[in-house]
């Protein structure tokens, strides 16, 4: 399933006196089980952008393609693009409403029409993946659970549609270390074992990263890069800290070293890739 953004605008408030333009002119692609981070600072267009991408927000120019669709055009019936694109809004745990775990998670399958069992087989899968066991957490009240749980309960709601492509919007905020390193190590997992397309947005340079494929940077309303990690932060690492935007640690430690004369590579990404440039380096030095 790819996805092409063309010459996408999208004004709020338009006709009004007060009218603010949130993105501006914007294009690209992005292939079939590709997994995009989106990054940008507050304000930029991400959310604005993301809500495009299932037919939430129309746009004020420009078209969206999802696999040929056109789901730009008014005659087209979203609920056939809802089955295939499932959206995590931000803090996503404030719209649970139901008085257990697994009716909060049958909500969306039940809207599909589907019979009893198939709903229930979706919800103990999708609990699955998510990493909360069916028995112990499917009569619970979701407002009893801790916040990285209510988070995964709200995840699983948009798995359980069975998506192609899942979408993110700051999955992580909010969460202490340990919540935020299990929810992106479920979304690693939804990528590379059930195959999805993950499309999310996040302050957390780090994961993105360690995580992404592809990265589009937002700045203002428009993409200032596209690339993949290495391409977008090694060659633009200026550039981002330029428009208030943090860079991975690795690459920011690969700097600072190259200032102080060492000729390491700056384009590291993981901390196992930094461990072995620096032992080259230093072996050079005939310091280990
Ligand atoms: P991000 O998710 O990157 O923080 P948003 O997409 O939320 O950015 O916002 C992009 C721009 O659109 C900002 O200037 C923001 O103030 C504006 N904006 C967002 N939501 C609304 C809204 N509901 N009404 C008017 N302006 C909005
Ligand atoms: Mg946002």
């Amino acid at each position: 399933m790819s996805i092409v953004v063309k010459n996408l605008t999208y004004v709020y408030n338009e006709d009004m006196p007060f009218a603010s333009k949130a993105l501006d002119n914007i294009s690209f692609e992005i292939e079939d089980k590709d997994f995009v981070g989106i990054i940008g600072h507050t304000g930029s267009g991400k959310s604005t952008l993301i809500q495009h991408l299932n037919g939430i927000l129309k746009p004020s120019y420009g078209e969206i393609y999802i696999n040929d669709f056109n789901i730009t055009d008014p005659d087209l019936n979203l609920t056939e693009i809802r089955k295939r694109v499932g959206v995590v809004f931000q803090y996503p745990e404030y719209q649970l409403f139901e008085e257990t775990v697994e009716k909060d998670i049958a909500f969306g399958p039940s809207n599909l029409g589907l019979d009893s069992e198939e709903i229930n087989n979706r919800v103990k899968l999708s609990m699955k993946s998510v990493g909360l066991n069916y028995e112990e957490y499917k009569d619970k009240s979701p407002f009893e659970l801790s916040g990285g749980q209510k988070r995964r309960v709200a995840i699983a709601g948009v798995i359980a549609m069975n998506p192609e492509v899942l979408i993110l919007d700051e999955p992580t905020a909010g969460l202490d270390p340990g919540g935020r390193d299990e929810i992106f190590e479920l979304i690693r997992t939804l990528h590379k074992d059930h195959n999805m397309t993950i499309i999310l947005s996040s302050h957390s340079m780090d994961d993105m990263a360690k995580l992404a494929k592809t990265i589009i940077v937002m700045n203002g309303g428009k993409i200032e890069f596209m690339g993949t990690p290495r391409e977008v932060f090694n060659s633009h690492a200026n550039r981002l800290k330029e428009i208030g935007l943090d860079i991975p640690q690795t690459i920011e430690l690969a700097i600072k070293l190259r200032e102080k004369g060492f000729d390491i590579r700056q384009d590291i990404l993981t901390i196992e890739e930094a461990k072995q440039e620096i032992l080259r380096v230093m072996r050079g030095r005939g310091k280990c």
